[in-house]
């Protein structure tokens, strides 16, 4: 299978991971070549890791890294069979890449958004063929997290949607089918996780080494709601939050935190920035 990733950054560069194991022939093109570059020297690394832990050899690290190629224009992903996009999440952006990625494409590509949060339905409306339009939406790291969402659109054809379940399945991840709605199931649910601890440490309660700490000991996470939201990107954490209000008429209990806001506004967006809540440099 030929499978295109749109955006070599976090998620893309996972996504591409998983295809690549998964046999698939997998063009990454981002529109920022040192994101490519970036993003070839980190799978090496992940590679060599799991060498050093004796999941894989180096045959089969030859054989993921062989089946990747980085690419510079959409142009290149024209004979893909599924196109997976991860970049921005910007609702107009995504609008118009999907849009340009149409022409291109066969008319039976699969398109698909990694979007966490955005209307599929309204990517969707972009294309001429919305019927192939699908919300395939991986977590954080996509190698190792097993849950992937798959979102159809209102617009979405039951044959797409059962070939995108059957691919998924396929790359060893357990699917749950979640409806078109602002956040889908988990990062709905996951919202007041981030909000009411951003709200203990606004309110002074609590600092955010204690609450980290709490949730992780008490709570069984594997992650404290600080550390999570500098793993994942304030850019990309605060868009959620910001959409899922938006998206739900300014319900109150998704207001986003200026806080956060403020480190987005800074650049501390986290661990890939050096610096969010916590120092990593
Ligand atoms: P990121 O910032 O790490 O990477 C985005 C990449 O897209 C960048 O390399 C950028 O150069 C590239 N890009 C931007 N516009 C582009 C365009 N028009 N064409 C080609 N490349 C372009 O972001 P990310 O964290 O990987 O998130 C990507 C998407 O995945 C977003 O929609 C986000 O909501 C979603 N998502 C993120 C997470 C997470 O934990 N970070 C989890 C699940 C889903």
């Amino acid at each position: 299978m030929k499978v295109a990733v749109i955006g070599g950054g976090t998620m893309g560069s996972g996504i591409a991971q998983v295809a690549a194991t998964s046999g698939c022939q997998v063009k990454l093109f981002d529109l920022n070549n040192e994101a490519l570059i970036k993003s070839k020297i980190s799978l090496e690394k992940v590679l060599d890791r799991l060498i050093e832990k004796q999941k894989i050899d180096a045959a089969e690290k030859n054989r993921i890294q062989n089946n990747i190629s980085y690419v510079n224009t959409l142009n290149d992903l024209s004979d893909s069979d599924l196109v997976i996009e991860a970049i921005v999440e910007n609702l107009e952006v995504k609008r118009k890449v999907f849009s340009e990625l149409e022409t291109l494409v066969s008319e039976n590509t699969i398109l698909a958004s990694n979007t966490s949060s955005l209307s599929i339905t309204s990517i969707a409306a972009s294309c001429q063929k919305p019927e192939r339009v699908i919300g395939i939406h991986f977590f954080n790291p996509a190698p190792l997290m097993q849950l992937v969402e798959v979102v159809p659109a209102i617009q979405t054809s039951e044959e797409v949607l059962n070939k995108t379940v059957q691919t998924i399945s396929d790359w060893k991840k357990v699917v749950a089918v979640a409806k078109d709605t602002p956040g889908f199931i988990v990062n709905r649910v996951a919202r007041p996780f981030y909000s009411e601890s951003l709200r203990i440490l606004e309110e002074g309660f609590a600092d955010m080494a204690t609450i980290d700490w709490s949730l992780k000991e008490m709570g069984g996470f594997k992650m404290g709601p600080f550390e999570l939201m500098d793993f994942i990107g304030h850019d990309v954490n605060y868009v959620v939050t910001e959409t899922v209000f938006t998206a739900f008429y300014f319900d109150p209990r998704y207001k986003p935190s200026l806080t956060q806001k403020r480190l987005v506004e800074a650049g501390y967006l986290g661990r890939k920035s050096g610096r969010g809540f916590y120092d990593y440099n």
